[in-house]
């Protein structure tokens, strides 16, 4: 059983989290999202004419989100360009993010999502959703609510929230689950499982999962107001 956690954090405890509006000069929108050693940057660009052509909607903006790791970001220095994972993650972030976008405000356009992983201890793929929700919003982009997004799961048989790398190498297992949440409509716009856990530990990581993802939502909004009260 995991009783006490390798860096010290309560079970319902998210490392500490940092986040900046406004960070690249050539986006339309860019944020920072950091939880504990985990960095994502994110630019967006568009809503903007969509290229190729025949991947045009005629009824809404097409979403296109990018997702890397960077070489550096890792201990074991990752491959360059994009693998399978990311190519996976990009399609997760399409499902997390695109709930919340007025796409069919902008018919026959494109609205592009990059986001870069510049340092990795897990939780990329939310940090990423978390930088990319604010870096849309920072760009304008009409949005139902911002997306928040934290990982949950289970480590040596106790329900935690914000895995790091060690946790998910615990060697008595880890289950991983990683939640995008749209406060707006208290619903989840992604659930992944990457593991096994009982279904009573699985109701209460998500309902842990939702609280922290509320929290992050307040910071968000926060950023957001930070941003526009100085400039
Ligand atoms: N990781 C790594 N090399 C890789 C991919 C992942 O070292 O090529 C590490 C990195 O710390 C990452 C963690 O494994 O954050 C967990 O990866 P996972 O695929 O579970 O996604 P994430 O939790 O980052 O969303």
């Amino acid at each position: 059983m995991y009783k006490k956690r390798f860096d010290g954090r309560k079970f319902d405890e998210m490392r500490p989290i940092e986040m900046e509006v406004g960070i690249l000069e050539q986006a339309d929108g860019s944020a920072r999202f950091q939880i504990g050693k985990t960095i994502a940057i994110a630019g967006v660009y568009g809503p903007k004419e969509m290229h190729p052509r025949r991947l045009r909607k005629p009824d809404r903006a097409v979403l296109k989100c990018k997702y890397n790791m960077l070489s550096f970001s890792v201990t074991d220095r990752k491959r360059m360009g994009p693998g399978r994972r990311d190519k996976e993650i990009g399609l997760v972030m399409n499902f997390a993010l695109g709930k919340s976008i007025m796409l069919d405000d902008f018919p026959k356009m494109g609205v592009e999502v990059h986001t870069e992983i510049i340092q990795a201890d897990s939780g990329t793929r939310c940090a990423s959703i978390c930088a990319a929700s604010l870096a849309l919003a920072h760009a304008g982009v009409p949005m139902r609510d911002i997306v928040s997004s934290v990982a949950v799961g289970e480590v040596g048989g106790s329900v935690v929230i914000d895995l790091t790398k060690k946790e998910e190498d615990h060697p008595d297992g880890a289950t991983d689950i990683p939640i995008a949440y749209l406060p707006k409509d208290d619903e989840l716009t992604l659930l992944q499982l990457d593991g096994k856990i009982k279904p009573a530990n699985l109701s209460k990581a998500i309902a842990l999962g939702i609280e922290g993802c509320k929290r992050i939502s307040d910071l968000q909004k926060k950023a957001l107001r930070k941003k526009y009260s100085s400039s």
